[in-house]
């Protein structure tokens, strides 16, 4: 088991300690999945997070994405249990573990019942500091990653914009250096940014070049990790009314010669900004793919149990073969995505030291894996309120909650369209069609 330990310099960190087997027994919703294979470290960070997300009852999901308020105490429990900082380095505080454990802990919070607000309300500080971790300077390191790691301060990631889209390279907010170099100012707009309402760190995406100037687009963006102070009138944001996931809020932010120190870039020159975020971005696939398998799962244990117990013209449900063989369909699809799933993370995390693990390969396997998890997902949810008749309509059943979040991984970070295209263009050698 991982536990929080404190030095005698006061030192606060993560530390391994010796555990007997684990049989999941803090959730009945943590069966289904089929856990032979996994690492002993997979399995010890699926049992001590479920221990932490059984604290979060459904009715608790319930109420938030009803009233729309932020899990903020979930967000704090996480991160008293170090969670926060999985995959972050141990001299940093961080348990320096991999994203094939981070995904992991990511389907465990999803499929908890907490679905994709509950990963939402996380996810960022993991992948979005993957890129920090790797490009930052000892002293942004220093001075962001511990409060990271113990849940002072919350992080979002800036990339999205909303006349620029899935072009990441057509992105319009700029970051402009002032003339005695101390700063930047920031004006553009961001869209769909989460938690950056209750973040206090955005790590953002923005221009400091044009192609005009004679660059590469891939070198006219840098990337920067900055404070974002609400109460500045130079930075404003509104929360978008939207379907799914309503606890945590997604943003449009607004910045408008929005003054960064210039010590916020990320990385020693300007233009950077585009290779360091594929860095996160790879990790961000396979995170949310894990995510899109715990509503499955959750998802199909529900409507499993359901057809189990409800009975209808004086038997199961789940007698009928039109219930059974869909339920039974989602779950091979389901296993078949986690498989791809964490091939993905695993090659990921092979990546760091195994130089035959390419960029290309990793990249891949993540994207495959994020779309066949949330087509499997969605797959999933649909036919679980279908199995649960009018009840799946019902908020109680959790099932609509989940059907509706089930969006979310199709949508973000990245399209099912822009993954077939990469796969076509990327895989297939067909030729690019945008
Ligand atoms: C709940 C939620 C949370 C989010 N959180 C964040 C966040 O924290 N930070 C952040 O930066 N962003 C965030 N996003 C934004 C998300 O990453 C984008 O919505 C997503 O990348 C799609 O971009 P877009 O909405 O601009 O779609 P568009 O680029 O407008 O595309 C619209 C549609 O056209 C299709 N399309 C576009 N071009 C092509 C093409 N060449 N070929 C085929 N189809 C194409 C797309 O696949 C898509 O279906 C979030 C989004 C959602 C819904």
């Amino acid at each position: 088991m991982f536990r929080t330990v404190t030095n005698k310099s006061g030192h606060v960190g993560r530390t391994w300690f010796p555990r007997r087997r684990c049989w999941f027994s803090t959730s009945s919703f943590l069966q289904i999945m089929d856990t032979t294979g996994f690492t002993e470290t997979q399995l010890t960070v699926r049992e001590a997070v479920n221990a932490v997300c059984s604290k979060f009852p459904n009715t608790y999901w319930q109420a938030h994405d009803q009233n729309a308020t932020d899990p903020t105490d979930f967000h704090a429990a996480l991160a008293q249990d170090g969670w926060l900082g999985i995959a972050l380095p141990e001299s940093l505080g961080g348990s320096g573990l991999g994203i094939s454990e981070a995904t992991m802990m990511m389907q465990t919070i999803a499929e908890s019942g907490a679905g994709m607000a509950g990963a939402q309300a996380i996810h960022a500080n993991v992948y979005a500091t993957q890129p920090l971790a790797k490009f930052g300077s000892k002293e942004q390191l220093e001075e962001t990653i511990p409060d990271i790691i113990h849940g002072k301060t919350r992080v979002c990631f800036g990339v999205t914009e909303p006349n620029s889209g899935l072009n990441t390279l057509g992105l319009e907010t700029t970051a402009i250096k002032t003339e005695d170099g101390t700063a930047y100012l920031v004006t553009g707009q961001k869209i769909w940014i989460t938690c950056a309402q209750v973040a206090s760190k955005m790590l953002l995406l923005a221009r400091t070049a044009s192609p005009d100037d004679g660059r590469k687009p891939t070198q006219c963006l840098s990337l920067f990790c900055i404070p974002l102070n609400a109460s500045s009138p130079s930075l404003s944001m509104r929360p978008i009314p939207k379907m799914g996931a309503r606890a945590v809020a997604a943003n449009e932010v607004f910045f408008s010669a929005y003054a960064i120190p210039s010590s916020s870039l990320i990385g020693p020159t300007e233009g950077a900004g585009f290779a360091q975020i594929l860095h996160g971005m790879n990790a961000e696939r396979c995170l949310l793919a894990g995510e899109a398998l715990g509503l499955g799962y959750a998802a199909l244990s529900k409507a499993a149990a359901y057809a189990r117990d409800r009975s209808v013209f004086g038997r199961p449900i789940g007698m009928n073969q039109g219930i059974a063989h869909p339920l039974a369909a989602a779950y091979m699809q389901l296993e078949a995505a986690k498989l791809a799933t964490y091939h993905a993370a695993r090659l990921y995390d092979a990546s760091a030291t195994d130089a035959s693990v390419t960029q290309h390969v990793v990249g891949v396997a993540a994207n495959s894996a994020k779309y066949l998890a949330a087509e499997a997902a969605f797959t999933t949810c649909e036919r679980a309120v279908l199995t649960l008749g009018g009840m799946g309509y019902a908020v109680e059943y959790d099932v609509e909650r989940w059907y509706r979040e089930a969006l979310v991984p199709r949508i973000a970070p990245v399209s099912r369209e822009m993954i077939l295209n990469f796969v076509g263009e990327k895989v297939l050698g067909l030729p690019r069609s945008y």
